[in-house]
């Protein structure tokens, strides 16, 4: 299998194996319980914290452990509904994932400024009113797109405004430099994205505040729920051990796909993106038909968010973009990870060149129409 869909997950790093199978040996107890061995279940979850703030140049008191971004993202607007006046108003990036989105909508139905990106994708500060609003939520990179954002330079415009800023860094943690990330006051991220395991996440908080979950008094009373000792220590050697990407090959390969198919528009081609994303429109046959006929060749791409899975409807990015429904039903999300070779990419072009063929034919054996079946 030739997996190109490492931003709906990834495989998990053995770093992060080995120190999962380690502590569900050692550190099974429950770490809120009253005898020694469970404190030394709670001190393995304390020493991961302090790594992770390392890493992320922050003090340990803002880090929340979670179950991953989902429950990061709502965390927030819990809190934010909380803390804030009636009648507060936040801003939110359109082009963020439906956990944010959805979120914003339920705790501020009717308060909220959607931010709208640019034709190329992007969410910029310049030019936007925050006057009216206590706090903004902006992505720092797509997870359909793989389009970044400036968060740095949001988090600078919100802290000279006083206002808060919640930056959803899922796809950014593990994949890109992150030095500066403490500079927004919530940043939501989980392990399952760079290699640690699924169900397993963190945020940064201002330190006090609280997220949503309510019960126990774990995690300094900041997130109730017993901790999951193992994951946390599995997702902090996936990022410890995760390295930086390079674009070349993906750049390469986009290149060439250009110059197969005439016809194939990059989304946000020309913005700064992740270097694993490519979202591509392609020719003649909806995304579905694409993904299929590249499964049978044993590719695994997706369509867009696997979050969006089942919903149906055009992506609300793409929307948000202004790319038309019928060319959004054509795109494909084609997103490497770090092992992803020179070899596996040309690979991946010689199934697309192949699956067009195959469709075609298909098309025309059963007579139907090519355009958009
Ligand atoms: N935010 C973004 C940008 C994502 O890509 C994802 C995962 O698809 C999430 C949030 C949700 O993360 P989780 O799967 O940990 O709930």
């Amino acid at each position: 299998m030739r997996f190109f869909d490492h931003n709906a997950t990834t495989s998990q790093l053995p770093e992060a194996t080995a120190a999962w199978l380690e502590a569900g040996e050692l550190y099974w107890l429950n770490p809120s319980s009253p005898y020694r061995a469970g404190a030394a279940a709670h001190a393995q979850i304390n020493g991961a914290r302090a790594r992770l703030a390392a890493l992320l140049d922050v003090e340990p008191g803002r880090i929340v452990f979670n179950s991953g971004a989902t429950e990061g993202n709502n965390a927030v607007f819990a809190a934010w509904a909380r803390d804030f006046c009636t009648g507060a108003r936040i801003a939110v990036a359109a082009t963020e994932h439906p956990s944010v989105i959805e979120s914003a909508a339920h705790y501020f139905e009717g308060g909220i400024d959607w931010l709208k990106p640019s034709g190329d994708g992007v969410v910029c500060p310049e030019g936007v009113n925050l006057s009216d609003v206590s706090a903004v939520s902006v992505m720092a990179a797509n997870n359909e797109t793989g389009i970044l954002n400036p968060w740095q330079d949001w988090a600078k415009v919100c802290h000279k405004r006083g206002i808060l800023m919640h930056c959803d860094a899922s796809q950014w943690i593990g994949k890109m430099p992150l030095a500066g990330i403490g500079a927004c006051d919530y940043v939501t991220a989980c392990a399952h994205k760079f290699g640690g395991p699924k169900g397993i996440g963190f945020s940064l908080m201002p330190e006090g505040a609280r997220g949503g979950l309510l019960g126990g008094a774990q995690e300094g009373g900041r997130r109730a729920g017993t901790e999951d000792v193992p994951g946390i220590l599995a997702m902090v050697a996936a990022l410890e051990a995760a390295e930086p990407g390079r674009a070349e090959l993906r750049d390469k390969f986009i290149a060439a796909l250009q110059e197969a198919f005439a016809e194939v528009e990059i989304v946000g081609a020309g913005s700064p993106a992740l270097w694993n994303t490519a979202s591509v429109i392609l020719p003649d046959f909806k995304s579905a038909r694409w993904i299929r006929a590249l499964e049978k060749r044993d590719f695994l791409v997706s369509a867009g968010s696997a979050c969006s899975t089942g919903k149906g409807g055009p992506s609300h990015v793409l929307a948000a973009m202004g790319v038309d429904a019928e060319k959004a039903s054509r795109v494909l999300r084609i997103s490497s990870g770090w092992q992803t070779s020179e070899e596996d990419w040309d690979a991946l072009l010689a199934a697309l060149i192949e699956s067009h063929r195959e469709l075609l034919d298909e098309a025309a054996d059963s007579n139907s129409q090519v355009i958009s079946i």
